[in-house]
């Protein structure tokens, strides 16, 4: 059987880190990855003509830890195209106005979110500080926009934008999560923006998972799924579904938190962790790429919740056409590949766009993430979050379903496998290793 000191499960960012900072400070890691690739919900692939990514994408310098690692490796990021008109729709009509009228008509109920956000999350990296977070937490930004004096279109519109960025039912998506997403940014709601769809990395996030990868001695084994994790006096035996077994005196577990229930913990994970699993995530959506006919005017389309498609936006044009992104809440009923469905929630903003093809992946069919971006529902911040975050003896958690800052993003995966590895190497020296 292979001894090491660290087994990590998963090679999405927070494996990935985690596994180079204990393998450059000396230590035996493998990591275990189920796919055949690394990069977990990050995927860069060649698609409709171009390379396209079907999972994370955009980063910013204001998230500390993934622009850490940008400049630890010399990458380059480019910004997305702005968009010079923005098609909406409320009342069952689709409108069009300029970015700022658009801005003006959401901002009575985003200005109150982020003043809220400051008020509520002073130290956004300390997401349970204020201890009476329970006066709020079984809100959804559904019942919170529901509360606010505004007119039937902001309420519409601005509940749909954070549908968007839950990719799940504005009714499910946790008050909580949203204001922790406004404080990360400050409490400035246009700088998440910004922060959340402005930028991208140049060659791809597969170049940024790559760099990571190469730049650490840690054995990287593909196509490995991991079945158990039994749990012993020196530390625990990992079995994977091939039947291989290994021994580590240090575990660090990385799946979304949808699938923490497809591998047999020995002893079983406490019933904290496995009620986190049984209630989902509040993500359940869909991103997709649309090939157009033609090079269009950049613009960017939102919709309410009951749409399949409740985001569009302007992204590359290739070889006379362009590529749009979209986003919608249910991935049950509208498949990313489906060319017709897809084209049908198009029409609702553009009647004039000829679809050519669309790609995407399935992210809440994949066995490896049954999630897209990990998003909280009303009550799990204050019932999960900490718990999440416990070890289980010698199975420390991580990714970015149980981050502290920017959790949901690339960024917070990083900050939980630094936060891993340095608890592993703790645990390891206290043991003498
Ligand atoms: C469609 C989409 C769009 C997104 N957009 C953005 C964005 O624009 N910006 C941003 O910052 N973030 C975005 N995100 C979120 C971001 O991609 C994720 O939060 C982040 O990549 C998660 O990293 P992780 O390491 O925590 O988890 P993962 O990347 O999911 O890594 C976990 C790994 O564990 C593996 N695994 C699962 N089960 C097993 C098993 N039994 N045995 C072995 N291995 C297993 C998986 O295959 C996976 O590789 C997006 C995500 C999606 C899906």
């Amino acid at each position: 059987m292979d001894s090491y000191d660290v087994v990590v499960i998963g090679a999405g960012f927070a494996g990935l880190v985690a596994a180079r900072e204990l393998a450059l400070r000396g230590h035996a890691v493998v990591v275990l990855e189920a796919r055949d690739r690394i990069g977990g919900r990050t995927w860069t692939d060649e698609r409709l003509g171009r390379r396209l990514e079907m999972g994370g994408t955009w980063v910013h310098w204001l998230q500390p830890h993934v622009w850490s690692e940008i400049t630890r490796y010399d990458l380059r990021v480019e910004a997305s195209p702005v968009a010079r008109t923005i098609r909406w729709i409320a009342d069952g009509r689709a409108h069009e106005t300029s970015p700022a009228e658009f801005n003006a008509l959401i901002s009575p109920a985003m200005d109150r979110l982020a003043a809220d956000s400051r008020s509520w999350f002073p130290l956004p990296h300390e997401p349970l500080h204020r201890a009476d977070l329970d006066r709020i937490d079984h809100l959804s930004v559904a019942d919170y926009f529901a509360g606010l004096d505004l007119t039937p279109a902001e309420r519409e519109v601005t509940t749909g934008v954070w549908a968007e960025h839950f990719n799940g039912p504005a009714a499910v998506s946790g008050l909580t999560q949203a204001m922790r997403w406004c404080a990360v940014a400050s409490g400035n709601w246009q700088l998440l923006h910004q922060a959340t769809s402005g930028h991208r990395l140049t060659d791809g996030t597969a170049a940024l998972a790559g760099a990571i990868a190469a730049d650490s001695d840690a054995e990287l084994r593909l196509g490995s799924v991991v079945t158990s994790v039994a749990q012993d006096a020196g530390g625990a035996t990992v079995t994977t579904a091939d039947g291989s077994r290994l021994t580590a005196r240090q575990v660090i577990c990385t799946l979304p938190l949808n699938v923490l229930d497809t591998i047999d913990f020995r002893p079983a994970l406490p019933a904290a962790k496995l009620a986190a699993n049984a209630e989902r995530t509040a993500s359940q959506g869909l991103k997709t790429w649309i090939r157009v006919r033609g090079e269009i005017t950049p613009f960017t389309g939102y919709a309410p919740d009951d749409h399949d498609l409740t985001f569009v936006h302007t992204e590359y044009t290739v070889d006379g056409d362009t590529l749009l992104v979209a986003f919608g809440t249910r991935a049950a009923d509208l498949a990313p590949d489906d060319v017709e469905g897809v084209a049908r929630a198009l029409r609702a903003w553009r009647e004039d766009l000829e679809v050519l093809g669309v790609a995407g992946h399935d992210w809440m069919s994949d066995a490896f993430s049954r999630e897209t971006w990990p998003m909280q529902r009303p009550g799990q911040l204050t019932a999960h979050l900490a718990a999440l975050q416990e070890p289980h003896g010698a199975v420390r958690f991580a990714g970015s379903d149980v981050a502290t800052g920017w959790a949901g993003f690339i960024d917070g995966a990083i900050e939980s496998g630094l936060r891993a590895s340095r608890a592993a190497r703790s645990a390891l020296r206290g043991a003498g290793g």
